[in-house]
């Protein structure tokens, strides 16, 4: 799939960096749930975190997991503010084609949305 962003500018990602910080307890929860959704997003968006949850994703520095409720409000302010699709949820966040796009090898399907090759 050809990258296209009708004539934005624009420049490649760190996915191993987003991870990190997706990591990072420091930073916002909401905010941290965008960078998961790009630092795992495959072909067509949707991130299923290659074996890891969400919660273990946002544990804090203890490696507690944020509660469900928690993670769920969270998902809810971040679709709010644009950062995520309003599919996404605790098992699949997507991220919109006009932040970001990947192109190559990769998964282009998503079990959790039912998309078994493009949209
Ligand atoms: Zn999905």
């Amino acid at each position: 799939m050809a990258i296209n962003f009708n004539g934005d500018p624009w420049g490649g990602v760190n996915q191993a960096a987003e991870r990190r910080r997706a990591k990072d307890p420091r930073h916002p929860l909401v905010y941290r749930i965008s960078f998961a959704a790009i630092g795992w997003a495959n072909n067509v968006g949707h991130s299923r975190f290659d074996g890891l949850t969400l919660g273990k994703i946002l544990a804090d520095e203890r490696g507690n997991e944020p509660s469900r409720q928690n993670m769920n409000k969270a998902i809810r302010k971040a679709k709010q503010l644009g950062l995520i699709e309003p599919e996404s949820n605790v098992r699949c966040l997507v991220v919109s084609r006009r932040t970001f796009q990947r192109g190559g090898r990769g998964s282009y399907i998503c079990q959790e949305h039912g998309i078994s090759r493009g949209r």
